[in-house]
């Protein structure tokens, strides 16, 4: 780890610094960071992290009530951000593995009967169930109320049917919390959610997407598919909101992995810089190096403030909405922007297939697309201004 001064931030207390160190400890031990290959392989690998990552008790982070083997009552935001920090460094699947039980199985946690939690949440943790949720379809994205998937109540329970896409863990997920349509009402209030096993019959996987940096994904087709009344999630016509509030628990976390990529890539790039001899001196020795080096810092730490804001205002209670955005909007754009200075930096072999700042360059593409692509976050930002007038430094 090589710059840890950020953890004595005052936005992080002793028992956060405690956790990031040894998670990181752990991390150099026991997650491989070499290439995890494409198709099955890259299941097979997500798999035996979720297992390993829940073995060590780490995803207990990800899941809120200690009833359920939660590591508090609530999600501890700065932890979370934290622990995807510090995976994010190491390994990319690592962080998506993590990640994506905290997101899979968040709804459960907010809004999920005794019953639920009691049958899913342990084993989320324990790493023995993979959790996924689904919300986007092939015309429904950014515009989430456009979504046609569709829940008709039928005797005890509901019959499923339609569509959706881009699902992360889609194919070895367990379970899949899905949303659709239910009619209570027009638009976004007539949505509920539901946890809908991977063995339901009529639930198939249609399509499997291979993506710039690879990992579980797939569209999922629901024909017929019987969902008995006791696996709908909270109140009927309440699933958009239950959605959103799932996603705000973890938005600022997505802004946290973009961090790790970045700080990685600032770690690469030094090492390389300082080694590589050139004109009969280091790379490190020119003008023009360290002026990329240090705009590469400055936004690191500009991201991390960000970061850190929000995931410490949301453990005060406070809501989030726009340092949320701010924070995965320039996190995830700066570290695209660190990231491509890093892959200069190490010149031709930084487009070699697999090396690290290669890979990295990969795996930061999508956070500025999902949990709201950046020009989302910016409608966020702009909505929240203009709702709270005038900024309060006009004299
Ligand atoms: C790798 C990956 C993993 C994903 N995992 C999941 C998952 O697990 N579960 C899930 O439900 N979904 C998942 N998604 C879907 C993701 O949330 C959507 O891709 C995202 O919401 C954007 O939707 P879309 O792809 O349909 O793009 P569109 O909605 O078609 O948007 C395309 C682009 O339009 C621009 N745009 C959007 N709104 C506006 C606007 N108002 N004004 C101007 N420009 C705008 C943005 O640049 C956006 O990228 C994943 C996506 C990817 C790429």
């Amino acid at each position: 780890m090589a710059d840890t001064s950020y953890l004595d931030w005052p936005f992080l207390e002793p028992r956060h610094k405690e956790l990031a160190l040894s998670l990181d400890r752990w991390a150099h031990e026991h997650i491989d960071d070499s290439p995890h290959g494409r198709g099955r392989e890259t299941d097979d690998a997500c798999v035996n992290l979720v297992r390993t990552l829940g073995a060590a008790n780490w995803i207990r982070y990800a899941v809120g009530g200690q009833d359920w083997g939660g590591s508090a009552e609530t999600i501890d935001t700065r932890a979370i951000c934290l622990i995807r920090e510090t995976l994010a460094r190491h390994c990319g699947l690592a962080d998506f593995a993590f990640a994506m039980q905290g997101l899979g199985s968040g709804a459960i946690t907010l809004d999920g009967s005794d019953g639920q939690k009691r049958n899913y949440l342990p084993r989320v943790v324990a790493g023995t169930a993979v959790a996924a949720f689904a919300l986007s379809e092939p015309d429904a994205g950014s515009d989430v109320g456009a979504m046609s998937c569709a829940a008709h109540p039928d005797g005890d329970g509901y019959v499923l049917n339609g569509e959706k896409t881009w699902i992360s863990n889609g194919g070895i997920a367990d379970f899949y919390v899905v949303f659709a349509r239910t009619g209570e009402a027009p638009g976004v209030r007539g949505i509920s959610a539901f946890i809908v096993d991977a063995d339901t019959p009529g639930l198939e996987i249609a399509e499997r997407i291979e993506v710039i940096a690879p990992h579980p994904l797939a569209r999922l087709r629901f024909n017929d598919c019987r969902i008995p009344g006791k696996q709908r999630l909270g109140a009927a016509g309440q699933g958009f909101k239950l959605a959103m509030r799932t996603l705000d628990i973890f938005r600022t976390s997505v802004a946290a992995a973009a961090l790790g990529f970045a700080r990685r890539a600032l770690d690469e790039a030094v090492q390389r810089a300082t080694a590589r001899k050139m004109f009969g001196h280091t790379l490190a020795d020119f003008q023009l190096t360290q002026a990329k080096l240090a705009d590469m810092a400055a936004a690191i730490d500009a991201a991390a403030l960000l970061v850190y804001r929000a995931a410490w205002l949301r453990d005060q209670g406070r809501t989030v909405t726009k340092e949320a955005a701010m924070a995965k909007m320039v996190a995830t754009e700066s570290a695209q922007q660190v990231i491509d200075a890093a892959v200069q930096i190490f010149g031709g072999l930084g487009v070699v297939s697999e090396v690290p700042v290669e890979r990295l360059y990969r795996d930061i593409r999508a956070l500025r697309i999902y949990e709201g692509a950046t020009e989302v976050q910016k409608l966020i930002i702009a909505r929240e201004l203009l709702k709270d007038g005038a900024t309060g430094s006009r004299p």
